[in-house]
């Protein structure tokens, strides 16, 4: 059996796995979408798949784990520059193979303006790599944390399993401070 944790604030075992939370409030919103799509047939696919984002519960909402990180703007974008850069670079160099010297200057031109694009295309998609590695790096501590975390049914208290103590231990703990009463009152009676 996994272990349970007890919550920091109020001492309470109610305590659950936010992932267990956030999966079956989440699993809610997917019966929400199927029940739909066989209500209305194939044409209300779009309107299902908005509704799924809303339907998710509140604590779910709030117990999620972070987002992958992605860029994908920015790497199409990197894409489209290198591909209408060496499509311009094949056409510069097409024109520069020709005879005549106005299709040769503007081969230059396309030389240029396709290098260009290419290279910034380049230069867009590398600097993206880097900080794509650097928010993959946070996603995974805040993934590890998320794993890591817990929550109170009692008093909401978001718990880090780093910061509380599992059942036994605080089993033992009022134990220990049992003996601990017993100790105290036995030599408050032999002051007596
Ligand atoms: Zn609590």
């Amino acid at each position: 059996m996994e272990k349970q944790f007890n919550c920091p604030q109020c001492g309470s075992d109610r305590t659950q796995k936010a992932r267990v939370l956030y999966e079956s409030g989440t699993s809610a919103s997917k019966m929400t979408m199927a029940g739909l799509g066989v209500a209305g047939g194939g044409k209300v696919g779009v309107g299902v798949g908005a509704g799924a984002g809303t339907s998710q519960t509140e604590l779910a909402k709030k117990l999620s784990p972070p987002v992958k990180p992605a860029l994908v703007g920015r790497r199409f974008l990197a894409w489209l520059l290198v591909a209408v850069g060496s499509f311009t670079l094949f056409n510069g160099f097409l024109l520069l193979a020709t005879t005549t010297l106005h299709h040769k200057s503007n081969g230059v031109g396309f030389l240029i303006f396709g290098g260009i694009c290419a290279f910034s295309g380049i230069f867009i998609f590398k600097s993206a790599g880097r900080k794509l590695k650097k928010r993959k790096v946070k996603y995974e501590e805040d993934y590890t944390k998320w794993e890591r975390t817990w929550y109170c049914n009692r008093c909401g208290h978001i718990i880090d399993e780093l910061d509380s103590k599992t059942f036994e231990e605080f089993q033992k703990l009022g134990k220990n401070l049992k003996e601990l009463e017993g100790l105290v009152s036995r030599i408050d009676n032999l002051n007596k």
